[in-house]
């Protein structure tokens, strides 16, 4: 049995080894908490690793020990970190300066036109064009353009800001400025074509309800676009084909007066496989009533190529594509006479001549006027 004495020294021992533990935490807190104090009163508590460690531990002991222990190594791992962080900005900021220097060039025909093109304040590629046509317009500086009462928004690319401009195919020849430049608009003549439909086909025509349903979609789709441009390669034709419908005739349906076709229409035996014109994003892949099953992909910038009646669509919304894909099949689905690929671009919202872009890009238009025939 143990003596009362002896109980009361081990317990005094206790005490004294007590107090040692409690003076050494004590001392340990204090400093840890000057040097904390020290550490939150010249930088701001950016590392919320530190607030956690403090907060999460109840025993006042152990909090200040704990303060102690991370505040040197969060303070030089946040002092490393912001000496890092701030070379691979500038580092990073250096090398997309130089490459956007490097992808601009690359996308004219020549150095010597990229160079013409990056000194000019505005740039329109190229300043003639006719109705149903698209130009690139290039600016030096962030800005806006108006065209048609529409303004359009010049977006950023390399060390330029871009819009593509769409020349409505009813829009009279003649000047008309665009930023400190004129653009000539000069006369081209459509030809007329006359198409007999079906009675039942030409009764598609009518259900207003579901056109106006489909357009809604397609508009959606057609609203958002990549802010760059998708393409680094000339354009290609989806198919080869028969042109049966060239662009901007204006068509007859059973003799009334219809739209302008504002499409290339390509025969090909059902099944053909149809490719992607450029590398683009899917923004619409789906079955439409009078398109049939039909694709519209962005190319970035707000430009749209656009394949209708296909029998099969083999992408879907969503979908990065490369130049060539196969991306469906020829068909003649929705309001169609036979099997054939109705294809077209859209700018900003208007349909744009796609005869333009086959075997080149929007920026290879702009040329030399000596060199051009
Ligand atoms: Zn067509």
């Amino acid at each position: 049995m143990l003596s009362r004495k002896t109980r009361h020294s081990s317990s005094s021992k206790r005490y004294t080894n007590f107090g040692y533990v409690l003076m050494g935490s004590v001392l340990v807190g204090a400093i840890g908490g000057w040097g904390y104090f020290q550490y939150s009163a010249s930088k701001p508590p950016a590392n919320t690793n530190t607030t956690l460690s403090v907060e999460t531990v109840n025993h006042p002991r152990t909090e200040v020990t704990v303060a102690a222990q991370t505040t040197v190594s969060v303070f030089e791992a946040e002092e490393q970190f912001q000496q890092d962080h701030q070379a691979y900005m500038e580092e990073a900021r250096a090398r997309s300066q130089l490459r956007s220097h490097i992808d601009e060039e690359g996308y004219y025909a020549t150095p010597q036109l990229a160079k013409k093109a990056i000194e000019a304040k505005w740039t329109l590629i190229p300043a003639v064009a006719s109705p149903g046509d698209m130009i690139l317009v290039r600016h030096q500086s962030p800005a806006d353009l108006t065209w048609q009462g529409k303004k359009v928004k010049l977006q950023q690319f390399g060390s330029g800001y871009y819009a593509y401009v769409s020349i409505p195919i009813s829009l009279k020849p003649g000047t008309y400025p665009i930023g400190n430049q004129t653009l000539s608009i000069i006369d081209k003549k459509f030809e007329t074509q006359y198409l007999k439909v079906t009675k039942q086909m030409e009764s598609m025509r009518q259900d207003t309800a579901r056109i106006e349903a489909d357009q809604k979609k397609i508009n959606a789709a057609r609203s958002k676009s990549e802010p760059t441009f998708l393409f680094t390669n000339d354009f290609m034709q989806p198919i080869e084909g028969t042109l049966t419908t060239p662009y901007g005739y204006t068509r007859y349906v059973n003799n009334k007066l219809d739209n302008r076709h504002t499409a290339l229409d390509l025969a090909a035996p059902e099944g053909t496989p149809i490719h992607a014109t450029n590398d683009g994003v899917v923004a619409l892949a789906d079955s439409l009533y009078l398109t049939g099953n039909a694709i519209y992909l962005d190319h970035g910038m707000n430009l749209f190529s656009q394949y209708a009646h296909m029998s099969k669509v083999l992408v879907k919304t969503g979908d990065r594509v490369k130049k060539g894909d196969v991306i469906g099949l020829v068909g003649t689905t929705g309001f169609s006479t036979g099997p054939h690929l109705h294809f077209t671009f859209w700018a900003n919202n208007t349909p744009v001549n796609p005869n333009l872009f086959f075997k080149t890009t929007p920026f290879h238009w702009l040329q030399d006027s000596k060199k051009a025939p």
